[in-house]
């Protein structure tokens, strides 16, 4: 270890006398720590090997044994597995049919495939801006935002903090929309005890390497009706009849119809295998994650240069980023230089989001601009999601603050 001093063990406070890398100095640590990487361990790898061994590589029983999994885990009725939560998502629009003149409220602190499928499906993504204690979708906001044209809302748990879904359900009940959620970073978050994808909306969960649990790539659609279940299983096999005859009678699986012109988003049976054992362990990873939150948050909370990330205590959350808001005021630099002295420490670093109706496709598009969804601008323009993943070892959080209080006093005002 070097000699650098953070005060983030032992729990002494001293400024870091070093200078950044950027101004001559020594980074924090000699290899790189990458963003978001995911921790395999050899379970998935021994069933990865079985699968292959089996031959069945595509979907098949590890994908319907994983569906069953997860259904029970989140206590929903039906759980289809598909190749990415962008897929559910879109699969969730097709089958709820919104499409051309449609409207679909969502908050532009999101990842860009969040919106795409809106555009996907023909329909117009309505903003909606952020509320500030929680960096979801303010709901008082979503009533001011319906037309006639709206049809669904798609609340994102950011980072795993759940929205405030009893206002957003009464809404959607009241309003007749359908609510399609977007839990991409969310599996294993509870609103008031209960589970994200219990209560019946579509929900989506993202199984991309950076995510809480992976399956490589992957992602699954949790839901309660029945109808739209079975649609979106026909749909996401390139619309054959097959698929779901299979799970019924033995004559349905030699020929198939052609029911929708449906997609390719089907699982793998090796993804479904990464990610059945990355689900038996989640407890403990979001333990871990919560655990990791709150070294951080012992290490910085003095510092007024940074705000820390929100949190609620009527909600459950699974702790998937740890984004930290940069006092620009207070600073010498811009985000965009602290995230690039940050990697010559070589420390890895994300930002969630840049905000999506400041994008070339939809500022053009739509004729978007700056201070239209200002809380979202503000977070957008000083965000910067810090290393923070299971695989992560105590000197890794180490060395993450140290670059971090490093550059930040040294490029204090
Ligand atoms: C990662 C992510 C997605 C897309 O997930 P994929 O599985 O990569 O398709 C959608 N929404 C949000 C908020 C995400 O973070």
């Amino acid at each position: 270890m070097k000699n650098v001093n953070t005060g983030f063990i032992g729990g002494m406070k001293m400024p870091n006398l070093e200078k950044p890398v950027t101004e001559g100095g020594n980074p924090v640590r000699k290899d790189y720590l990458i963003f978001g990487k995911p921790e395999i361990r050899t379970e998935e790898i021994d069933e990865v090997v079985r699968v292959l061994k089996s031959g069945w590589l595509s979907t098949g029983p590890m994908v319907q044994e994983l569906e069953e999994k997860i259904s029970n885990y989140i206590g929903c009725k039906y759980t289809l597995a598909v190749n990415s939560c962008t897929a559910a998502l879109h699969l969730s629009l097709i089958c709820n049919e919104i499409g051309k003149n449609d409207e679909v409220i969502v908050s532009p602190l999101t990842f860009a495939a969040s919106v795409n499928v809106i555009e996907h499906v023909g329909a117009k993504p309505k903003f909606v801006d952020v509320e500030k204690d929680s960096f979801n979708i303010d709901a008082e906001k979503i009533v001011e935002s319906i037309t006639p044209k709206t049809k669904a809302v798609m609340p994102v748990h950011f980072g795993g903090l759940p929205c405030d879904m009893d206002a957003i359900n009464k809404i959607a009940y009241e309003n007749e929309l359908i609510v399609i959620e977007d839990a991409a970073h969310a599996i294993g978050a509870e609103f008031k005890s209960q589970k994200i994808g219990s209560q019946g909306n579509p929900t989506c969960f993202s199984f991309y390497p950076t995510k809480n649990i992976t399956a490589g790539e992957g992602g699954v659609i949790c839901l309660n009706d029945e109808d739209i279940a079975e649609m979106i299983k026909i749909y996401s096999n390139h619309g054959l009849s097959k698929h779901a005859w299979r799970r019924y009678s033995k004559e349905g699986e030699k020929t198939y119809n052609v029911i929708y012109p449906g997609y390719k988003y089907n699982m793998q049976d090796i993804n479904a295998a990464i990610v059945t054992h990355q689900l038996d362990r989640i407890e403990e990873i979001i333990h871990m994650r919560k655990k990791y939150a709150n070294s951080y948050f012992k290490a910085f909370k003095d510092l007024d240069l940074i705000e820390l990330p929100p949190d609620k205590s009527d909600r459950k959350n699974t702790w998937h980023l740890f984004p930290i808001l940069l006092n620009l005021e207070k600073l010498r630099i811009s985000r965009n230089e602290f995230m690039a002295a940050l990697h010559e420490e070589n420390i890895g670093s994300g930002i969630h989001y840049g905000a999506i109706h400041l994008q070339p496709y939809y500022k053009k598009k739509y004729g978007f601009n700056n201070g239209m969804f200002k809380r979202v601008e503000y977070i957008s323009e000083r965000t910067i999601s810090i290393p923070f993943q299971t695989s992560m070892s105590e000197e890794d959080l180490f060395n993450v603050v140290s670059a971090v209080k490093k550059i930040l006093y040294f490029y204090e005002k």
